[in-house]
């Protein structure tokens, strides 16, 4: 050990890994390829800028901009038994859990919370495509569950945020389980007399879309969101025909009579208060004294090392 070992190449190092502009200061829209810088996308609530293409957003960065305040109480989910069938791909399962754990910062792919939408209590869940594609396992069984459950206690709406590939595949017929699991919470509701709210993100496939996700007593989906069971791709080649121009998507669904609005996710919120409160007869709520829900913070970039 001398200076040089324990001065010079530290610093030599750290003028070698000085790291470039991190690459995700910038997104690049997936519908019409304009780059956006992160900020700006972020207070359009993830929206180009452009095109107006509604990318996913994270359960917890929708909660904050839906809730007054962004303040919001998560609900608690019962945790269920991980990797019952021990399943394995190309990787185990709990590695794949661990990896996209690792990657959004959550637990699993939904999020449950209690609070206040322009003064109007409610109950939301949402979920989390950026985790393993937003999966149906027991996990999100369970907090489906716990948010009904708790909205029957608090005797509120209970509004979910749908976005799914499907049903989770490392969790076989557990995962297909939750379909009914979850109908039967909707009943639960709907005998407590509270209305259930479905929004429907893009995209929404699979055992999700057979289940909760098309079962509300008002359906709201974002514009273009896909919204189906079996993806086009699969219909296409199954029945050899051209589909139509925007076949499963959000508008399409629109005017065949599966979704009662189409809503641009920046109108969402005051269209949801205005649904919520008409269906549990409230007042229209009072936009003026209320402070406006905070856009979502957005972590400053790390300075390089000097
Ligand atoms: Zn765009």
């Amino acid at each position: 050990m001398n200076w040089i070992t324990n001065y010079v190449r530290p610093k030599i190092n750290s003028l070698f890994s000085r790291r470039e502009v991190p690459e995700n200061l910038w997104t690049k829209c997936p519908e019409c390829g304009t780059m956006l810088f992160h900020r700006e996308l972020a207070e359009n609530l993830n929206v180009c800028s452009n095109c107006d293409h509604h990318m996913a957003i994270t359960p917890r960065d929708r909660f904050k901009a839906l809730f007054d305040g962004g303040i919001f109480v998560e609900v608690k989910v019962p945790e269920p038994l991980a990797d019952p069938l021990q399943f394995k791909d190309q990787k185990r399962y709990p590695e794949r859990m661990k990896s996209a754990q690792k990657a959004t910062g959550e637990k699993e792919a939904m999020l449950v919370a209690e609070g206040e939408v322009l003064r109007t209590p409610i109950v939301a869940a949402a979920q989390n495509f950026a985790f393993m594609g937003g999966s149906m396992g027991m996990y999100v069984g369970n907090a489906f569950v716990a948010g009904a459950r708790r909205a029957v206690e608090l005797k509120r709406p209970f509004v979910v945020f749908a976005a799914a590939g499907g049903a989770r595949m490392q969790e076989g017929i557990l995962s297909l389980m939750q379909m009914p699991r979850t109908t039967v919470a909707i009943e639960m509701l709907k005998e407590a007399g509270l209305p259930y709210v479905v929004v429907l993100t893009h995209p929404t496939t699979g055992g999700v879309t057979a289940s909760y996700a098309m079962l509300g007593d008002v359906q709201i989906a974002e514009p273009n969101a896909l919204i189906c069971f079996a993806g086009p791709r699969v219909i296409e080649q199954t029945i050899r025909e051209k589909l139509p121009e925007g076949f499963q998507r959000a508008e399409y669904l629109l005017d065949h009579g599966m979704l009662d609005r189409v809503t641009h996710r920046k109108n969402l919120r005051d269209e949801l208060v205005t649904i919520l409160r008409m269906l549990t007869n409230l007042p229209p709520a009072i936009k003026g004294d209320l402070p406006p829900a905070d856009p979502q913070p957005i972590e400053e970039p790390e300075a390089p090392a000097a």
